[in-house]
């Protein structure tokens, strides 16, 4: 129970990794407030996290939208008085190739994965820094370490998730605010069902564990760097990804 009496607010945790995250948190005591921009999806995985018998608040929430943010961290503050931990969990994908990615797959990308990153951490960080505590996990990916074809947007953004992961740990650190990030790989979710088969078969391959990951697997990963075992790591990104790269 290693979040005990502890806020956690948690963003695209309507599902896949973000649900995961969110039950996991809750089930070692949390109280959670889902942050997503589907609210009939995010009110599915409060009545979850309720089941397990702690208070959870779902929110409709776009994570491009500044105003918003503060709109939901107000109903928030108002509820739960507080907020310990953020996880940046939203992001999206819209592939292509370089010379045929268009502006507006590009501007899409970055402004849900980075700005919205940025953003909600700005509007935290605002009650952190007054509480003096505070745990920041953004979900990065090894796309952002390593690149893909295709992903040109994705890959910028999730590098731009792991340089602001480490100037924020710095600006925040004697605020007693831990900032770090998860570089998942390949993580069984709806965002990794719409992929051919063939190209899943490739990635299998060259993960020498030998199977792709659970969004368990990441929640478990989020859940240390939350908590106080992880008290003295700050700025640091931990790739969950059965070895397929290895730094
Ligand atoms: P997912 O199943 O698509 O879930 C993402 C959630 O975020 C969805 O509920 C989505 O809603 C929501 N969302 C999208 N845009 C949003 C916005 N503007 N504001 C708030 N919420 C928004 O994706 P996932 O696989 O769980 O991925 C979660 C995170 O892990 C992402 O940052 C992703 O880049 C990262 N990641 C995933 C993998 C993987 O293999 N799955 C690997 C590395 C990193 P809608 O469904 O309505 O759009």
């Amino acid at each position: 129970m290693r979040f005990e009496n502890k806020v956690a607010f948690i963003t695209g945790a309507a599902q896949g990794i973000g649900r995961d995250i969110a039950l996991k948190f809750a089930a070692e005591g949390a109280d959670i407030v889902v942050g997503d921009i589907n609210l009939q999806k995010a009110t599915q995985t409060q009545g979850e996290i309720e089941a397990l018998g702690r208070q959870a608040l779902a929110l409709e929430l776009d994570v491009t939208d500044y105003t918003k943010i503060n709109d939901a961290l107000n109903k928030i503050l108002d509820k739960f008085k507080k907020v310990d931990i953020l996880v940046n969990n939203a992001g999206i994908t819209k592939d292509n190739l370089m010379l045929r990615m268009g502006d507006a797959e590009w501007d899409a990308v970055l402004n849900v994965n980075l700005k919205g990153t940025f953003n909600c951490t700005k509007a935290v960080s605002r009650i952190m820094i007054k509480q003096r505590y505070g745990k920041i996990v953004n979900i990065a990916s090894i796309i952002g370490i390593i690149g893909n074809p295709g992903q040109a947007n994705y890959a910028a953004s999730k590098a731009g998730i792991i340089a602001l992961t480490k100037t924020t740990a710095k600006e925040f650190a004697s605020r007693n605010i831990n900032v770090n990030a998860v570089a998942p790989g390949f993580i069984q979710t709806e965002m990794t069902a719409k992929l051919p088969e063939e190209l899943k078969q490739k990635m299998l391959s060259a993960i020498p564990l030998g199977k792709f990951g659970s969004p368990l697997d990441v929640a478990n990963v989020c859940a240390f760097l939350a908590s106080e075992d992880a008290s003295y790591i700050t700025g640091q990104t931990i790739i969950v990804d059965g070895g397929m790269v290895m730094v």
